[in-house]
């Protein structure tokens, strides 16, 4: 029986472990490192974050992207954009050296087991935890629009699915969203030879200005503080008080995690954009149809396949007025939703029995990060209904990390005292451990 299992093993899930490791928790780190960001986002991608806002957290305080980036002699500074490889390598880099080893597996179910959980995964192994962090991140929370419902894989698919955006060389492509992923995503499909478009509701694109000198004068500074997230006093909120927002009514709450930090572009992406991506801005996507026509298939590098299928999107502008549009395939860049409903390693009656945060579908969780489920712990962006956009961010990982693990500890300690676990054992008898042993402490 471990203290914690730490599920997914991303910026949030490595700091946590990190904390954890050094609280003397025994504890096991499952899933790929750094997944997302390795496997789940375009090639040729830069960070929207500065590097000063985009360090994982361990409780030395050391493991920082410029460590990293020093010991390296890679350069780094604020105002000049990171590139994904980068960042992907320092959460390898700090992982290796702050966190327990994270185990290449993933977990399909999280069950109650008195008197803490039963984690199981698809390759095979069966634990025990008192506490659970789940730090899965967005990747299960892809948000589609239902209009593409409908559509094969061929030709529709989410941001997400995407590393290799030279495939779609030669191809129509559409790119549904406002955002950065949206707007990067075409910049780079346009840059790899496709007709790329991007198709939005909005009716004008919002693009971030540069960021503000790290030194100002003390005025400019108390008018328009600088923060993680940028400038401005609500940003510096969000970013410095999550403690705070959890505070405010549940209601103000989940209307901030879904609006604060709307979408926008990079100041650097700006001019990439435009030079290659026309947009159709304005528009609802309200429908979309197979159709006959000759398209073409993404293929490997240059290789493009002819298709017999293209998509007809049916859309609606703000007057009412319908118009199609025909694509060779359609990107859906519309983001991550914090729903319980999509995080299917919870079984269906755990998920029932957790409170939520107002009408939203996101945990309600205590100051510790922790569900009404006791024992079951969030980190990440299913935590921004209750802390604020800052969980949106790498960044808030430095907020989560140390309280989440400090809550951790105190249910820890309380089913020790209570000595639930001496009952459990001798009800069950002896828990199997892993093949090859725990990453740290051993289980107890
Ligand atoms: C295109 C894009 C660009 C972004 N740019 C920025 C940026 O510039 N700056 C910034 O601060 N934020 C950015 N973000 C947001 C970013 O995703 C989060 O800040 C950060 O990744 C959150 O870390 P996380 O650990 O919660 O989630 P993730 O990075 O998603 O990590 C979660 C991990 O859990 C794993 N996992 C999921 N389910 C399971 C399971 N069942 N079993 C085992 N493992 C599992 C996943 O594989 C993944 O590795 C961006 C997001 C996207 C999509």
């Amino acid at each position: 029986m471990y203290d914690l299992v730490v599920v997914g093993a991303g910026p949030y899930g490595l700091s946590v472990a990190a904390h954890a490791a050094a609280a003397g928790l025994s504890l096991r780190l499952l899933g790929r490192p750094m997944a997302s960001w390795r496997d789940h986002m375009p090639r040729g991608m830069f960070l929207k974050s500065e590097p000063g806002a985009s360090n994982l957290s361990d409780p030395s305080g050391a493991r920082t992207l410029t460590a990293y980036c020093a010991e390296r002699n890679i350069p780094v500074r604020h105002g000049s954009p990171l590139s994904l490889e980068t960042f992907a390598e320092y959460g390898l880099w700090f992982g290796e050296r702050a966190a327990p080893a994270a185990e290449e597996q993933t977990v399909v179910s999280v069950a109650p087991h008195t008197p803490g959980f039963r984690i199981v995964t698809a390759e095979g192994e069966t634990l025990r935890a008192r506490a659970v962090a789940l730090a899965t991140g967005v990747t299960p929370l892809a948000y589609r629009p239902a209009a593409l419902a409908g559509l094969p894989p061929e030709l529709a698919s989410h941001s997400s699915e995407h590393r290799d955006l030279s495939r779609f060389k030669g191809c129509d492509v559409t790119v549904v969203g406002a955002g950065q992923a949206a707007l990067e995503t075409a910049a780079l499909l346009a840059e790899a030879g496709a007709e790329a478009r991007v198709l939005a509701r909005a009716g004008r694109l919002v693009w971030n200005a540069p960021p503000q000198p790290l030194r100002r004068g003390p005025l400019t500074a108390l008018r328009d503080p600088h923060c993680a997230l940028g400038t401005g006093w609500p940003s510096w909120v969000w970013s410095e008080l999550p403690w705070a927002v959890r505070r405010l009514p549940a209601a103000a709450r989940v209307h901030i995690a879904r609006h604060a930090l709307g979408p926008a572009g990079a100041w650097w992406l700006r001019e990439r954009f435009e030079s290659g991506v026309p947009v159709l801005l304005g528009s609802r996507l309200v429908g979309a149809d197979r159709t006959g026509g000759s398209g073409c298939a993404p293929g490997t590098g240059s290789a493009v396949r002819p298709r017999p299928e293209r998509v007809r999107l049916r859309l609606v502008d703000a007057a009412g007025a319908r118009r199609t549009v025909e694509t060779d395939h359609v990107v859906a860049a519309t983001g991550f939703a914090p729903e319980l409903n999509r995080l299917e390693l919870l079984g269906g009656s755990l998920r029932d029995t957790l409170r939520r945060v107002g009408t939203s579908d996101a945990p309600r969780l205590t100051g510790r990060f922790e569900s009404s489920y006791p024992g079951l712990f969030f980190a990440g962006l299913l935590t921004a209904p209750t802390f604020g956009p800052a969980m949106r961010f790498v960044y808030g990982a430095g907020f989560t990390a140390p309280r989440l693990v400090d809550g951790v500890r105190r249910h820890v300690a309380a089913q020790r005292r209570a000595g639930v676990h001496h009952v459990f054992e001798e009800a069950h008898g002896p828990v199997h451990g892993p093949p090859h042993g725990p990453a740290v402490g051993r289980p107890t």
